[in-house]
């Protein structure tokens, strides 16, 4: 089953920009399965907050989370290069990515329920909580425990296609085999101290002392009061300068050890 699920997401990547007569292109998604019982799942109450939901919170006897990463181009990742503001193509890839996911939940929702078990609808940007810059869902974990990446130093998770695109989980009943997870870190700092390109590239000083401390409302700051821009298709409130033109952009980098 995890096959197929893996080739129904695959294919309707594929074809969305064709179906949809948009402008965004994006390489083949990485994806990756999760038991819903496995033991990260409820750490991450003590790590992100007592309300991060559990699998069985959003589907009852949940069995397995479908975790999967959409990875832009690489010529919109190199349209966000220069300059301090995103670029249009950046803007536009986000917001029609997020449709993609929105669309896909429903055409993945469809074909598990059309086979008798259960499935979650859970949007691309889930529940953000305005004041504690948390979301009770973080698609990131849940993509770190179904095994298709691991964190850089930029906290976005970097998967075997780099970090520049977006996350969609959904949960179910449905029994899937879970990806094995690696020890290896995929970003070069975490592995021996190097790169921190990310931390030079950030246009906000969100990187407070030019290593991992991390200030969120920096960061928010950027893409939600400084840049806000009104597109025909959505809100282009996006930054994304720190995944850009870096090592881990559009490949795990330490797979060239
Ligand atoms: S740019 Fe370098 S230091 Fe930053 S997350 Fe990527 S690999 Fe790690
Ligand atoms: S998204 Fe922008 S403001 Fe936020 S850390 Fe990256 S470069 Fe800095």
């Amino acid at each position: 089953m995890n096959k197929e699920i893996v080739d129904s997401i695959t294919q309707y990547v594929k074809n969305y920009q064709e179906l949809k007569q948009i402008e965004t292109d994006w390489r083949d998604p990485v994806i990756g399965f999760a038991a819903a019982k496995d033991e990260l799942f409820p750490k991450l109450k003590e790590i992100i907050g007592p309300n991060h939901a559990l699998p069985s919170d959003l589907i009852p006897n949940a069995k397995s989370v479908i975790t999967f990463f959409i990875p832009f181009s690489k010529e919109i990742v190199e349209s966000n290069i220069p300059e301090e503001e995103s670029s249009r193509k950046w803007d536009i890839a986000t917001i029609e990515t997020n449709n993609l996911i929105a669309d896909l939940n429903k055409f993945l929702f469809e074909t598990i329920t059309a086979k008798g078990y259960k499935a979650s609808l859970i949007p691309a940007t889930y529940n953000y909580d305005q004041e504690k810059l948390i979301s009770d869902w973080s698609h990131k974990s849940v993509a770190y425990i179904s095994g298709i990446g691991k964190f850089g130093l930029h906290h976005i998770l970097i998967t075997k296609s780099g970090c520049c695109g977006r996350l969609g989980s959904m949960v179910t009943d449905m029994e899937l085999t879970p990806t094995t997870r690696t020890d290896e870190e995929y970003c070069l700092y975490k592995h021996n101290g190097t790169c921190k390109k990310c931390v030079k590239r950030c246009v906000n000083h969100a990187f407070q002392d030019s290593t991992s401390v991390f200030n969120r409302k920096k960061c928010n700051e950027q893409i939600y009061d400084k840049i806000i821009r009104e597109y025909p298709i959505g809100i282009g409130d996006t930054c994304g300068k720190c995944m850009c033109g870096v090592p881990c952009s559009l490949v795990n980098p330490r797979a060239r050890d």
